[in-house]
């Protein structure tokens, strides 16, 4: 843009040279006939080279109002306008479409500083530009994006190239091997497809690939749909929450033993339009797009408020477990945020548990005994959900101690489907976890059947629909008054 301000600047000067020229003919009294030949084809020389410059210039300032200035290739004007005269000529089509972002920049910069920054994706640039020479174009859109057309025969080995590019860095006298990490949208250009459309479905693919994980992901129909379909639900969440369309439902548990209501697990609901969402339709969506811990600590909020309405209210509650997502352990001030809940309802601690999933359990394990140790000095529970998912069940029992372990539901499944392997696996872990100190809790119960051999394996709690399904705050105030089974 600034190269662009200049030769204009410098356009404005010659027109002011022909002036002075013209004006000077007149001075002179050329326009007169009253002067020598040899000033008069001067002055014709002066004016033709000037109007040449004039030519050149506005030339080279087109060029240049093309050129990215930090790594010389074709900026986004020049790789849309590109892409718009193949797609005119109808020779896009031999063409695959590729939006590409380099993935490590930011930590680039921050490691090396911006100078190296630059020059790593200056050189990047030049290295795909040269690749591409007679296979395809590229245009920096900015950033550390760039769009890319690659004809169709070389796409494969392009994307193995992309894949392969490693540079050296200098720093601090050391020779640095670094391999540029990308992640790729790519989209298979066909006739039919509108030309505007090319680049969103190439950015939809690149936004799935960063959301999800994989560094190339190819364009598909049904993937703009999902898209879509997670933006709406992201632009209805910020509705629904300051709407209060979020409300926890109370889903019993029961004790083994006296069939006594002995707590509760506080499930979100989504109520929009008179229409009751279950999780599964949002939660993931929200654990993907980094949302999920607003919603976590809202429906937090809201159970310590049922939690203190019952209490006020004279009826004494049982212990309510909430969820977590992982995304939680990020937060240093997690645990105080709970405890500054809880403390804002003046609660016992006694009455809350806090579930977390086995995998977040294992993700980083300094965190969690950090986090456990806070909330523990507050009388706070801890419960490990859906425990036997992952692949380090027992090493996590070894290492961490929890309140409560929380069987997964598919365990009983395949128990009381037939699979002695699940029988021998459920016992074992409740009497591990007994010998532990630590209760266990099966979710998912439906049948009697199921019932009797927890029963019989010695574990402490039951929650399932067998008993209740999660219910509404007045359904739930209900059985806290009518506890026992
Ligand atoms: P979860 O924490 O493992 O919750 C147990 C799920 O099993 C609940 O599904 C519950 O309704 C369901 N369930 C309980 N008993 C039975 C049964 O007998 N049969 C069957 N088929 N299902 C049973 P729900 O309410 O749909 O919740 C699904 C998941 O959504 C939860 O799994 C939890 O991971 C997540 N979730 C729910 N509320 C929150 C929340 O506030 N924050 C976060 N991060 N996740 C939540
Ligand atoms: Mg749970
Ligand atoms: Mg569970």
């Amino acid at each position: 843009m600034k190269k662009n301000h200049k030769s204009l600047n410098f356009i404005f000067l010659e027109i002011c040279i022909i002036f002075m020229y013209l004006f000077s003919f007149y001075e002179t009294g050329m326009f007169q006939g009253s002067v020598s030949p040899f000033v008069y084809i001067f002055e014709v020389i002066m004016t033709v080279l000037t109007i040449t410059s004039i030519v050149i210039c506005v030339k080279t300032s087109n060029k240049i109002s093309k050129i990215d200035s930090l790594t010389g290739i074709g900026n986004v004007d020049w790789i849309m306008a590109k892409g718009g005269k193949m797609h005119f000529q109808k020779k896009l089509s031999q063409y695959t479409a590729i939006f590409l972002n380099m993935k490590e920049s930011k930590y680039l910069n921050e490691k090396f500083g911006n100078a190296m920054g630059d020059k790593i994706i200056h050189d990047y640039a030049q290295n795909l530009q040269s690749y591409l020479n007679k296979k395809g174009y590229i245009g920096r859109m900015g950033g550390d994006n760039f769009y890319i057309y690659i004809k169709n025969e070389y796409l494969d080995e392009f994307l193995e190239y992309l894949r392969n590019i490693t540079f050296t860095i200098e720093c601090d006298d050391d020779l640095i091997e670094h391999k540029v990490k990308v992640r790729c949208g790519i989209v298979r250009v066909t006739n039919d497809i509108e030309y505007r459309e090319i680049m969103n479905h190439a950015s939809t693919a690149l936004a799935i690939a960063k959301e999800t994980g994989p560094d190339f992901v190819e364009y598909d129909e049904s993937m703009q749909k999902e898209f879509l379909a997670e933006k709406q639900i992201l632009a209805d969440f910020k509705i629904g929450l300051a709407n209060n369309e979020f409300v926890p439902y109370y889903q019993p548990k029961v004790d083994s033993k006296t069939s006594q209501l002995c707590g509760a697990e506080a499930l979100v609901r989504w109520i929009k339009d008179e229409t009751i969402i279950s999780p599964g339709a949002f939660v993931p969506v929200l654990e993907k797009n980094n949302r999920i811990t607003k919603l976590d600590f809202y429906i937090f909020d809201q159970m310590c408020k049922d939690l203190r309405t019952w209490i006020d209210a004279g009826i004494e509650p049982v212990r309510i477990s909430s969820n977590f997502s992982k995304q939680n352990l990020k937060n240093e001030h997690f645990a105080e945020e709970i405890i500054s809940i809880m403390k804002k309802y003046s609660l016992d601690g006694r009455y809350i548990e806090v579930e977390l999933t086995e995998s977040s359990c294992m993700e980083d394990f300094q965190l969690l005994k950090q986090f456990s140790d806070k909330i523990k000095n507050a009388g706070i529970k801890l419960a490990i959900d859906d425990f036997g998912t992952g692949y380090s069940s027992l090493s996590m029992l070894h290492e961490f101690d929890a309140d409560v372990v929380k069987l997964d539901k598919s365990f009983l499944d395949s128990a009381t489907a037939g699979s002695k392997r699940s029988q021998v696996f459920i016992q074992d872990v409740i009497s591990m976890v007994d010998d532990l100190e630590e209760s266990t809790i099966c979710e998912g119960v439906e049948t009697k059947e199921q019932l009797e051999f927890l029963k019989d394996a010695g574990c402490n709690m039951i929650q399932g629909y067998y008993f209740d399904k999660p219910l509404p705050k007045d359904e739930f105030e209900k059985r806290l008054k009518k506890p026992q089974y």
